[in-house]
C-alpha cells in the first residue's frame, strides 16, 4: 500500500455561510466558506430575496408599469 495516498480528512470541517449558519461536515479541507446555505436560500425559506445589485429588477419594474400606464385608453380628442 502506498502511504499518504490519501489527503488530510478532517471529519469536523467547518462550513461557514455569508448569512453566518455554520454547517459541520467531513471534508479535506478544514475550513469552507460559502455565500448561500439551505439555511438562507430563497428555495428553502421560501423568501424572495434578490441580491439585485444592477437594480435590473426595478429597471424592468418600471419599464413595465410606463408600458402599461401608456396602454391605457385617451379619453377623448
Ligand atoms: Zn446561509
Amino acid at each position: 500500500m502506498k502511504k499518504d495516498a490519501h489527503p488530510e480528512y478532517h471529519p469536523q470541517a467547518a462550513i461557514r455561510c455569508a448569512c453566518g449558519n455554520t454547517v459541520t461536515a467531513g471534508s479535506t479541507v478544514a475550513e469552507i466558506s460559502v455565500e448561500i446555505c439551505s439555511h438562507c436560500h430563497p428555495f428553502y425559506t421560501g423568501k424572495q430575496k434578490l441580491l439585485d445589485t444592477a437594480r435590473r429588477v426595478d429597471r424592468y419594474k418600471k419599464m413595465m408599469e410606463k408600458k402599461q400606464s401608456m396602454q391605457k385608453p385617451r379619453g377623448g380628442k
